[in-house]
């Protein structure tokens, strides 16, 4: 770990002003449950480091008369997992947090912080490595003809297939979650489906959030769907692995037709990725198996994979189908 400096700021207003000024040189520490690996692993070399503690962000988690959900970005993920009103009115969100990491680190680790991880890609995470464009612009990607079992089959680019880690942020975008953002020109509110970017031809830029800008809350809208609802991840081991496919599936259903459908998948891109052919197939159909059946199967449609995930596909058709039929109280 090289030697940084560190700012202990006590409003968001001054820590958006040391994000601002040297943006390059400076990062935030939430949790610091990702940055300090990507410190002690060499990743990231930032001169300032600005921490998000010291009741700069608020932790709080409330839940408004109609159902709508707000979280403090310094919520951890355990308290936001164990809260009564995530519990019983959004449960793919609770389940998405409990099956993220191990208990220790989700005590420490913000849900803040949780939105915008870097990605797990074991060449990114490798310093020793040296054609990574997220991590060295213009290098190359050793990920496209090496090991990229765990990457993306949609929204890649020749120049980066990293995937995002989050399971949390799947189904906040399923819901159409917003976070609320504050930064150098003020406050401002952007859906969680648009935080990340594409890797394109500049993979190194992950977000739309401009330097300085903080994560403040995320606003989670009242869904009836979501009370009918699951996340079911798939990973090489039962805990404390990442994912190879994950999906966050919300039904609201009238007298066996469904009258609303959330489908978004993880593990399958570089940012989650909501299923609208999945959605349009389920809505105002029956909830029998067949629909079920059909609805899956759109789940792998514009699938690009690489030969070591070409597994993913067939895997995201199964992964959906499943998830399904748990929420739809099929066999
Ligand atoms: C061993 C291990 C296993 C894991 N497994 C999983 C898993 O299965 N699923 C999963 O989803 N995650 C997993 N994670 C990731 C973990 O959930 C994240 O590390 C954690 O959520 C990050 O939160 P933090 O508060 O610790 O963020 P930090 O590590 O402090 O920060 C992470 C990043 O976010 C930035 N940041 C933090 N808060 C804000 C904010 N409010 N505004 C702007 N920028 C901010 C920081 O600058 C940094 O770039 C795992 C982590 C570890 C170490
Ligand atoms: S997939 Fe992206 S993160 Fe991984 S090696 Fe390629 S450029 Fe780097």
């Amino acid at each position: 770990m090289r030697p940084f400096t560190l700012e202990r700021p006590h409003d968001i207003a001054t820590a958006v002003a040391f994000g601002a000024a040297d943006d390059d040189q400076t990062d935030y520490i939430a949790g610091g449950t990702d940055m300090m690996q990507l410190l002690t692993d060499d990743i990231r070399r930032p001169g300032r480091l600005v921490s998000l503690g010291d009741g700069v962000l608020d932790d709080r988690i409330e839940a408004a008369p109609d159902g709508a959900l707000r979280l403090g970005a310094a919520a951890r993920m355990s308290d936001v997992a164990d809260h009564p009103a995530v519990r019983e009115g959004f449960p793919l969100i609770a389940e998405a947090l409990l099956s993220s990491a191990s208990a220790q680190v989700r005590n420490m680790a913000t849900v803040g912080g949780n939105l915008l991880q870097r990605t797990r890609c074991a060449y990114f995470r490798d310093p020793g490595v040296h054609g990574c464009n997220k991590r060295a612009p213009g290098t190359g990607c050793a990920a496209r003809d090496g090991v990229n079992r765990m990457l993306a089959v949609l929204g890649g680019s020749e120049h980066c297939i990293a995937t995002h880690a989050s399971d949390f942020a799947v189904p906040l975008v399923a819901l159409d979650a917003v976070v609320r953002l504050s930064g150098p020109g003020g406050e401002r509110t952007i859906p969680v489906e648009e935080l990340h970017r594409l890797p394109g031809d500049s993979p190194h830029v992950e977000t739309v959030l401009v330097p300085g800008e903080l994560i403040t809350a995320i606003e989670v809208p009242a869904s009836r769907a979501a009370r009918t609802s699951h996340y079911l991840k798939v990973r090489d081991r039962e805990s404390f692995e990442f994912a190879l496919v994950s999906a966050a599936v919300a039904l609201d259903t009238d007298g066996g037709r469904i009258r609303e459908a959330r489908v978004a998948m993880g593990g399958v891109g570089p940012k989650p990725w909501r299923m609208r052919g999945v959605e349009r197939a389920l809505a105002g159909a029956a909830c029998d198996p067949a629909v079920l059946r059909a609805a899956a199967a759109r789940a792998a449609d514009g699938t690009a994979p690489r030969p070591g995930n070409a597994f993913k596909p067939e895997l995201m058709r199964r992964t959906v189908l499943r998830a399904l039929r748990v929420v739809g109280g099929q066999p």
